[in-house]
């Protein structure tokens, strides 16, 4: 083969080859990035449960803790009382178990409500691990699928590769840039024109433009209406640089 645009079409064709296995994955990789993030999100409410969840024990056994000392305090403070030796000291005594008595009741009445809380937190946070555990689960299934297809891909990926810098050896770097440019547009980057019509848009392509491609071959042509390069119908493509 003697023009670039012979090269195109075969780097063309094995383009379109690999845009195909891609395709293959559908909307797996973007499944599997949604799932990600649920599963992210799920178990950062877990981590956030669990804390609130640490900071509740350690209050409720700090709160059971005051209530001991403060019991242990009255019962000392209730035998003290006997051992009193006028009505002031009796006072003070009797002042200080009334306290003492009142923040039992207090911290008793926090204990009660702290305890109801510690409950609904614990059957949130099994609610949400498990949440976490089945969206882990379906992630896993959906990368299991991913690898599947990725496999069975590899050997065609590889001839892909093989077949592709071969064929790219051959193409000046120019000639490389405006197909690679149009290929961000559009997968079919070069086309056939077919019946006077580009066979990318179907847009007509005048008789005279289309004598002109055939006559120089060594220059790229580009549709008007859509930018795809176009070649000649019968432009001949050596079988050894077609997968
Ligand atoms: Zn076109």
């Amino acid at each position: 083969m003697k023009y670039p645009l012979q090269y195109l079409v075969a780097l063309s064709l094995v383009d379109r080859r690999q845009d195909d296995l891609e395709d293959e994955f559908g909307d797996l990789p973007e499944k599997i990035k949604e799932k990600k993030d649920q599963y992210n999100e799920l178990e950062s409410y877990v981590k956030e449960t669990q804390k609130v969840l640490d900071e509740v024990r350690d209050f409720i056994l700090k709160s059971k803790k005051a209530l001991e000392e403060l019991k242990s305090r009255e019962e000392k403070l209730s035998k003290q009382q006997f051992l009193v030796r006028n009505n002031k000291e009796f006072d003070a005594i009797t002042r200080e178990i009334e306290f003492a008595r009142n923040e039992y009741n207090r911290i008793s009445q926090e204990l009660q409500l702290t305890t109801l809380k510690e409950e609904n937190l614990v059957n949130v946070l099994e609610k949400q691990k498990q949440d976490a555990s089945e969206a882990l689960e379906e992630l896993k299934e959906l990368e299991r699928d991913y690898e599947l297809i990725a496999t069975n891909q590899n050997e065609e990926l590889n001839e892909i590769k093989a077949a592709r810098s071969k064929i790219v050896e051959q193409i000046d770097k120019h000639t490389l840039e405006v197909y690679q440019r149009i290929r961000h547009t559009h997968k079919d980057a070069i086309v056939k024109v077919k019946k006077n019509s580009c066979t990318g848009c179907f847009s007509h392509i005048p008789p005279q433009k289309i004598i002109e491609i055939r006559n120089n071959l060594d220059k790229l042509y580009t549709c008007e209406n859509c930018g795809r390069i176009l070649y000649p119908e019968d432009l001949e493509i050596d079988s050894e640089y077609i997968l």
